[in-house]
């Protein structure tokens, strides 16, 4: 290692991966294990991005961003199973609540007990958004038939046309603000069947069982970027955000704080609005910049409540509820997996978390406890402890679950999504094509940014 002349480290590799997420790590391991070289750069002082452990009481580990795994999360299983940890069924023993239109009601499984014509109206809007998901492919969402059309309105404006009764529209809405973390004003349609069709039906978006809420990972699924990082050692560098790229003749020289490297290729890994505020030198070309203003972070809190106890379990509940009442739109019962403390879990998603930004820490607390007591009763008002992480403030994420493109956003710039640009791939579950702003679109990006790089390496490069 020399210095540079700004004082930086200067390292080299053959590849530079940028943002030590669960797409930059894949990225590297990908690289690393076929023999290549790999540096990564990652912003924060850990790794990990969107997945987060936190700590509630004297030691119970809850996710505090991404957790589930979903039925067919290949990816995520294969790699947990690699690091030796374990999935766990999510809880769902017992009775979901749903509690909209002032009305507070018990059911099973996915449908709740509502009237037959609501209950009309959400199979048949399912329906609907599924068959018009299938003319549209993960890979090119822009080349589908009525691509303009289908990107030239939003969720909302389709379900005021489409589905039939206020309820099943609210429910559809409640359900988005979380799978989203936006309101169904904010979504074009078009990318709205993208991510049906990059998760293989609605259904999967919104399921427990057979879902993508199907399961846990045993100790949070911040492990698994760790163990990744782990098993990279050295070649991640942390508190090093990356300010500029450079391209050169044969080459691209990345400048982050306090270290510079020089590689034959670069992956970046980030969320595109993330993306955006680097400085690229040559300027990317049209329309790849308008990635970063257009395919913005949804707004995703997750609020966390520790009891003695699952209590609720006693009462014949599951701990899973859908409410209209607000501040939050959906809990789960997310304590450890041998139930020795109680644990629920607060969505706050979409416009909401705008407008409880607002009110400040200690309101914003109380509104969330007084929306789980009123689903669960009074208990629910006094946790042993708690936690909120609001995902759209945090400096190197500005947001979640994942990105989203409003109206225009696909037909736009959708190309530019995964388009190398010279020596430059991009990663990042928001460039995945399998379960995209998952998990396992995360390591399915990562891998497949890191087998485009190597095989242009091994072409002309
Ligand atoms: C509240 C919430 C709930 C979720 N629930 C689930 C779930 O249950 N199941 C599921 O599968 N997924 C879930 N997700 C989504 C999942 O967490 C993400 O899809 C996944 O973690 C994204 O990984 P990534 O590597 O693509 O991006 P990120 O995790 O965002 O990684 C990007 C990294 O780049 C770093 N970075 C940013 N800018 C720079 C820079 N200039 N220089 C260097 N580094 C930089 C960041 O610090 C970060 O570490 C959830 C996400 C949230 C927020």
């Amino acid at each position: 290692m020399t210095r540079a002349s700004s004082g930086a480290a200067e390292l080299s590799a053959d590849n530079v991966v940028i943002g030590a997420g669960l797409s930059g790590l894949a990225a590297a391991r990908t690289i690393v294990d076929a023999g290549g070289d790999a540096i990564v750069l990652e912003a924060r002082d850990r790794v990990g991005g969107r997945l987060l452990n936190a700590t509630l009481g004297d030691g119970v580990t809850v996710d505090v961003g991404g957790q589930w795994v979903g039925s067919d999360h290949a990816r995520v299983r294969q790699l947990a199973g690699q690091l030796g940890v374990e999935v766990f069924p999510q809880f769902g023993e017992g009775k979901n609540l749903l509690d909209v239109g002032g009305r507070r009601r018990l059911y099973r499984g996915t449908i709740p007990r509502l009237g037959l014509r609501v209950l009309w109206a959400v199979f048949l809007a399912r329906r609907r958004l599924d068959r018009l998901a299938k003319g549209v492919s993960a890979e090119q969402p822009w080349t589908a038939e009525r691509a303009v059309e289908l990107d030239g309105i939003t969720l909302a404006e389709w379900c005021a046309e489409n589905v039939g009764t206020e309820i099943a529209r609210q429910l559809i809405g409640l359900a988005g603000r979380t799978v989203w973390g936006a309101g169904p004003d904010e979504l074009s349609l078009l990318h709205v069947l993208f991510y049906v069709s990059s998760a293989g039906g609605f259904d999967k978006l919104i399921d427990t069982e057979g879902g993508a809420q199907q399961e846990r990972l045993d100790g949070g699924a911040q492990l698994l970027p760790i163990g990744l990082a782990e098993s990279l050692g050295d070649r991640v560098r942390l508190a090093a955000p990356v300010r500029r790229i450079e391209q050169r003749a044969g080459s691209v020289l990345i400048r982050a704080d306090g270290v510079e490297v020089e590689a034959r290729r670069a992956i970046v890994a980030l969320p595109p609005a993330l993306a955006g505020e680097i400085e690229f030198d040559p300027p990317l070309p049209a329309p790849r910049p308008e990635l970063g203003r257009r395919l913005l972070p949804g707004r995703l809190s997750k609020c966390m409540a520790l009891y003695e106890e699952p209590f609720w379990r006693a009462d014949g509940l599951s701990g899973e509820a859908v409410t209209d009442a607000g501040p939050v739109t959906l809990t789960f019962d997310c304590s450890p997996r041998d139930g020795s403390a109680g644990v629920l879990l607060g969505f706050v998603g979409g416009p909401e978390v705008g407008e409880l930004e607002l009110i400040g820490e200690e309101a914003r607390r109380a509104a969330v406890l007084s929306c789980l007591a009123r689903l669960y009763g009074p208990r629910a008002e006094r946790p042993l402890d708690y936690v909120e992480r609001e995902w759209s403030a945090e400096e190197w994420s500005r947001g979640g679950p994942t990105s989203n493109f409003g109206p225009g956003g696909w037909t736009g710039c959708g190309p530019a999504l995964r388009e190398p640009v010279g020596r430059i791939h991009w990663a990042g579950t928001e460039t995945a094509t399998v379960w995209s702003g998952y998990m396992e679109g995360a390591l399915q990006a990562g891998e497949r940014a890191a087998q485009e790089a190597l095989a242009s390496d091994s072409g002309v490069g």
